[in-house]
């Protein structure tokens, strides 16, 4: 193989650190997820977050944090502890790692008061300390509660104190940061794909795909693997779009020849939405009749606007009595066959797609454990079965896993069925 043309990941992009301040976040009781947001906004900038760190409601810690920050760091983002008690203690922090003394901000007070009177109620002397301002800093408002965030510039660095409660810091950070930030972050771009592959371990991925993107120094290529599906991110930032563009697209086209007929999406679609698109674009209709995945397929698929264009309904068809009475799965082939086999899957695909009307019925059955398996089926045994009136295909398959990953890779294998059965018409399942 040639080598490959490098993108520029070494002009590097504006570098930032988020600080999430909390005890709260220190507990099994509650996550970060603002800096889940900030990152995503950062990235679309084209800053890139070097470190998250969280803290609880300690001075020293956030202090320390802070230092640390700084050195590392042109943009250092806190979140949380701007509020009104005694654990708040974000301002003072920052203000002393910066050597900064705080100063009551009249203006600040004033918005306060005034929002404590729209509301009709009294302000509490402990709110004033929410419009102690760092000296040079600049208050950033917030429409959504009484602590303003705060803009400070230091020795050619950016420190953003951010108020904790979402709904508060993403319109300040839409509104009053990242217009601010956007003059400041340059000109380097984070360009991104994202393939997505069905029916392949996470180490079968890796083996056939890591002699390809290893090649591409400029590009981070990281595995995400979750049940039934591994996601594969490709980051490349870049001062150069045009080149780093192609040179994505180039990546993107060896690893889908790579990864063949698993491959299923390189636009980041869930399985469902490429299912959906598929049944749209051929204008079939579908019914269900799911045993093990009681509905989970349904319900992915009905998650979708518009789906009722192409799924006429299903059944959850649980007990041996349900598949007869209400598919019709002869009561004689689930007693010779058992009702976890390719047989009934068949069956049920067959007779709900007779009794829907439905152009395409899919059938599913399987053990989701953690009892009932035998040796011969054991927990983690499904069988799916896709039936168009002229032919019908099936796939059986062994996952491993508790109860929910088995439902999940179930439908995933179902959902995957359907578009081999539009993608690759002629081929092996
Ligand atoms: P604070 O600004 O520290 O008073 O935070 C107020 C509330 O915001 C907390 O009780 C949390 O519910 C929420 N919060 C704070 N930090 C975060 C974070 N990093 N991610 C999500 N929610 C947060
Ligand atoms: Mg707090």
């Amino acid at each position: 193989m040639q080598p490959t043309p490098q993108v520029g990941y070494k002009e590097r992009a504006m570098q930032a650190e988020i600080i999430a301040v909390g005890s709260e976040l220190l507990t099994p009781y509650r996550q970060d997820t603002n800096s889940l947001f900030l990152t995503d906004r950062l990235n679309r900038l084209g800053i890139e977050v070097i470190r998250k760190t969280i803290v609880g409601d300690d001075r020293k810690q956030i202090a320390g944090a802070f230092a640390e920050a700084l050195r590392r760091a042109e943009l250092v983002i806190s979140i949380g502890g701007l509020g009104p008690t005694e654990d708040d203690q974000t301002r003072e922090a920052a203000a002393e790692v910066l050597g900064r003394r705080l100063r009551r901000d009249e203006a600040v007070l004033r918005e306060i008061q005034e929002r404590f009177r729209r509301y009709g109620r009294k302000m509490a002397p402990v709110n004033e300390r929410q419009a102690m301002v760092p000296e040079g800093a600049e208050p950033l408002p917030n429409p959504n509660g009484t602590a303003p965030g705060l803009w400070i510039e230091t020795d050619g660095r950016l420190v953003v104190l951010l108020p904790g409660p979402p709904r508060e810091l993403m319109p300040m950070f839409l509104e009053h940061v990242e217009p601010r930030l956007r003059e400041r972050a340059g000109d380097v771009l984070l360009l991104t794909r994202e393939l997505r592959v069905a029916g392949m371990a996470e180490s079968d991925v890796e083996q056939r795909i890591a002699p390809i993107y290893t090649r591409y120094e400029g590009v981070q290529t990281t595995l995400l693997a979750s049940p039934g599906e591994i996601q594969i991110h490709l980051r490349a930032w870049t001062r150069d779009p045009e080149h780093a563009n192609k040179t994505l697209d180039e990546l993107t086209d060896r690893l889908a020849v790579a990864l063949g007929t698993h491959l299923f999406t390189t636009r980041g679609e869930s399985l469902e939405e490429v299912v959906a698109r598929l049944l749209n674009t051929h204008g079939a209709t579908l019914a269900l009749a799911e045993s093990i995945t009681g509905g989970l397929i349904a319900q992915r698929l009905t998650s979708i606007p518009g789906s009722s264009s192409y799924l006429v309904g299903g059944i959850v068809c649980y007990s041996n009595e349900v598949k007869t009475a209400w598919v019709g799965v002869p009561a004689e082939l689930i007693r010779q066959k058992g009702a976890v086999s390719a047989e009934v899957a068949l069956a049920l695909a067959q007779q709900i797609r007779e009794r829907s009307g439905a152009t395409l019925g899919l059938g599913i059955t399987g053990i989701a454990g953690p009892g009932g398996g035998t040796a011969e089926k054991p927990v983690g045994t499904v069988f799916v079965a896709l039936a168009d009136g002229r032919r019908t295909i099936e796939r059986n398959a062994h996952f491993p896993g508790d109860r929910e990953r088995i439902r999940w890779q179930a439908a995933q294998l179902a959902l995957d069925l359907i578009r081999h059965y539009f993608q690759f018409p002629t081929g092996q399942p």
